[in-house]
């Protein structure tokens, strides 16, 4: 029996926010040789988690859920909340069940996190990845595959399994599904964007960082099925890319928020490390090999992501023209230097291509949104003033 749309909005919104990971725990009654692995955001190769039969856990902070307390012994103040809040869920022992943490080579704070990582929690597996920076080297996919591989073996020894290449190649193609749902529901959205909330798209694909990949894949089947047949609200908004948000996620009530103030978001990074290819990755071959050609070649731009010939800012560019939007919000979170840094060169550019923008910062715990209502439906009525 299929479930309602409300039915897995609700699942998704009590998965996201658990900050108890109970799904962990009942993943792990079922599975009771399987092993957790946490991945910090941006982007991780899911599929050799995966293909060593683990559960992978997107770990995004703890929002609105968690007091920072014994965080802040051991971190800065002044950096993204993200990387506090994700360390007071260690520290607090709400991770107590994950075998391995995961984290990329994002940004400093996120390297840092890792180290900070490795020596609070000696008995969990902590693996940082770094990412190939240079994307034409012909070095580049045997430096990458020989990453993962290194990755494979640790696994294979935490959990006492073997990974061979054809459960590889099965993984890569159960996430190909997965990340082909996530598009098709992106595309439903700017293509009916009074049929769902922008609110709702967060949770049912920000749900995918949570659950095990085949439920999460077999929710999306169900939800695009139904989608179709809801009723759209009327709505007079403009519509906009909202940009900057790809590792720290704001608070579900800012997203609500701009809608309300006027604006359709009709493309975000978001769910960025959970879509990140472009086309599927190749499933005959080498897998490894495969998973490190598509990251040089088939990524979506971000700004944790070294680019190759093609700028970050024309491909935001490319990204408003091709959905159609009347402008660009920048969501940022504070103190997160990848965003900051290139809000500089997105904004000379988009001001140069004539494409209104406005910014604005969010952290986790921000609990009053009056001052950005006011910029956005500011922005809203000002586009629609003179369209
Ligand atoms: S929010 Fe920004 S600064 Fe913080 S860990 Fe993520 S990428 Fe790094």
């Amino acid at each position: 029996m299929s479930v309602s749309l409300q039915q897995h909005l609700q699942r998704c919104r009590k998965v996201v926010y658990d900050m108890n990971f109970t799904y962990v725990d009942a993943w792990r009654q079922q599975h009771p040789q399987g092993k957790v692995v946490g991945c910090f955001p941006v982007y991780i190769p899911r599929e050799v988690i995966h293909a060593a039969g683990m559960l992978p856990v997107g770990i995004y902070g703890g929002g609105l859920e968690i007091e920072i307390d014994r965080a802040d012994a051991r971190v800065q103040s002044f950096i993204c909340s993200i990387s506090r809040s994700t360390l007071e869920l260690g520290m607090s022992h709400y991770l107590k069940n994950f075998d391995a943490m995961y984290f990329t080579s994002v940004c400093d704070v996120a390297r840092n996190l890792s180290g900070v990582w490795e020596r609070n929690f000696p008995s969990v597996l902590v693996e940082y990845i770094h990412f190939p920076q240079n994307m034409e080297s012909k070095s580049s996919v045997p430096y990458y595959s020989g990453e993962m591989r290194g990755l494979c073996q640790n696994l294979e020894r935490i959990g006492n399994v073997t990974i061979t290449d054809e459960q590889l190649r099965h993984s890569i193609q159960v996430y190909n599904e997965n990340r082909a749902l996530h598009r098709q529901l992106t595309t439903f959205k700017q293509e009916n964007p009074g049929k769902l909330d922008a609110s709702e798209l967060y949770l049912l694909q920000r749900a995918g960082a949570c659950l095990p990949v085949e439920e999460h894949t077999a929710m999306l089947r169900e939800v695009l099925d139904e989608l179709p047949r809801r009723e759209g609200k009327r709505r007079d908004r403009i519509r906009v890319v909202l940009e900057g948000a790809f590792c720290e996620q704001p608070p579900l009530e800012l997203i609500e928020i701009i809608e309300e103030a006027g604006c359709d978001i009709v493309a975000s990074d978001f769910a960025l490390g959970l879509m990140w290819f472009l086309e599927d990755v190749p499933v005959q071959g080498n897998p490894l090999e495969n998973l490190a050609r598509s990251y040089l070649t088939q990524s979506d731009y971000s700004s944790v992501r070294h680019y190759g010939l093609k700028r970050r800012d024309y491909s935001l560019v490319e990204k408003v023209r091709r959905v159609k939007a009347d402008g660009v919000l920048f969501c940022i979170a504070k103190f997160c230097e990848p965003a900051l840094i290139d809000y500089v060169t997105h904004k000379n550019t988009l001001e140069r291509e004539g494409i209104p923008l406005v910014n604005f910062e969010f952290e986790e715990k921000m609990g009053v949104f009056e001052n950005i209502r006011m910029q956005v439906e500011t922005f809203a009525e000002s586009i629609l003033l003179f369209a």
